[in-house]
């Protein structure tokens, strides 16, 4: 008995595909599978975090549809694992927030920051505004770095917050006997195949897509955007530590450090959402969640729109439009940090997780 019908559904597949072991070669989650007899709901959620929705396991089945077995297990997996986001969502009450309205919750939020930025702005000093400001300190005629610093810093450590409760139920549910503790090589192995997307090429040919020519194309944007957005929170990371050890205020020139990590984190911000949009876009149907696409399309495009917004600031930032635009960048920067733990952002983590628990089964297994 499972705690939901995708639950019981993704049992009946696992127990077809580990009388079949045909696809075994293709990813971990094959491996994972016979590694158990019976599927506890933990097990379950296990497995489908760590399918990195390839697809190969699709056209590669001699029993998907129309044969009587139905076994689908990429859209069976990508829609239990969009129930356990939901299902270890802290807190509680903020479950399912994306399921159906993920674009329209992060826009109405990257706004509303925006416009109280800008109110706050416009009721300090409206020449804030208008004025065009150059040198070192000009963000802060907007908003005082301070208020800034607490605003964004709030809102962060919220969302840190509620990933840690979140990833700490999921890996309670799906770590036993294992606990909260793992080994160092495991969680190296895990690190390794986090970084190079081992899972996500189809047992070697690529991802299924469109039709059944696997292609790289998915793993390259997955990468733009990964890498991005580590290059993004670096450049963060810099300007804070020059703000606060070296006394040098935003904004920074061209050359500077922040800036050159910003802009090359932007520019894969921009063309791996973009690609991952179109992929998804055309993507078989028969692969995918329909349902849960919302909230992929809301992460995927806040992440575009962080990008954009930031490099038209860095291109005008010397120019009148400069108020408008930081209040606008910040707002999104803001609906990103905010929605992260309920929406797709938490995938890389709970899919780490995984990588980690089958790093470790592996090594307990003696297959490493
Ligand atoms: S997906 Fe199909 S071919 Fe692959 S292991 Fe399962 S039943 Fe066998
Ligand atoms: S979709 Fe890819 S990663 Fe997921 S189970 Fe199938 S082969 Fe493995």
């Amino acid at each position: 008995m499972h705690g939901s019908k995708i639950l019981t559904e993704a049992d009946r597949l696992m127990t077809v595909c580990n009388s079949c072991r045909y696809c075994e070669g293709l990813c971990a989650v094959f491996p994972a599978m016979e590694m158990r007899r019976s599927f506890s709901d933990g097990d379950l959620n296990y497995l489908a975090n760590l399918c990195h929705a390839c697809g190969a396991c699709y056209p590669d089945c001699q029993f998907s549809p129309p044969h009587e077995f139905d076994v689908n297990v990429p859209k069976t997996l990508a829609i239990a694992r969009a129930e356990s986001y939901a299902a270890y969502a802290w807190p509680r009450a903020c479950a399912g927030l994306f399921t159906n309205n993920g674009v329209m919750i992060s826009l109405i939020a990257a706004l509303s920051v925006a416009a109280f930025i800008f109110g706050f702005a416009v009721f300090n000093e409206p020449k804030a505004i208008h004025g065009i400001h150059t040198g070192p300190g000009a963000f802060y005629v907007l908003m005082p770095h301070n208020a800034m610093a607490a605003l964004f810093g709030a809102a962060f450590a919220y969302a840190i917050l509620a990933l840690v409760m979140g990833v700490r139920a999921f890996w309670r549910d799906i770590g036993e006997p294992v606990g909260m503790k793992t080994d160092a090589p495991s969680l190296w192995q895990a690190i390794k195949d986090a970084l190079n997307l081992r899972y996500l090429d189809g047992g070697g040919v690529g991802c299924v897509n469109d039709d059944e020519r696997p292609t790289d194309r998915r793993k390259i944007y997955h990468h733009l955007t990964f890498y991005g957005f580590i290059l993004c929170f670096a450049a963060t990371c810099v300007a804070t530590l020059y703000h606060f050890l070296l006394a040098r205020e935003a904004p920074y020139a061209w050359w500077d450090l922040p800036v050159v990590l910003g802009t090359l984190g932007g520019i894969g911000l921009l063309i791996g959402p973009a690609g991952l949009l179109v992929a998804k876009f055309r993507r078989d149907p028969e692969l995918a969640d329909p349902a849960r696409a919302g909230m992929d399309v809301a992460f995927i495009l806040m992440l575009f729109l962080t990008s954009l917004s930031g490099i038209v600031l860095l291109l005008l930032r010397d120019t009148a439009a400069m108020g408008p635009l930081l209040a606008l960048h910040l707002g999104v920067v803001f609906a990103v940090f905010i929605t992260m733990p309920y929406g797709k952002f938490v995938h890389g983590i709970y899919r780490f997780a995984a990588l980690v628990r089958y790093a470790r089964e592996r090594r307990m297994m003696g297959h490493v």
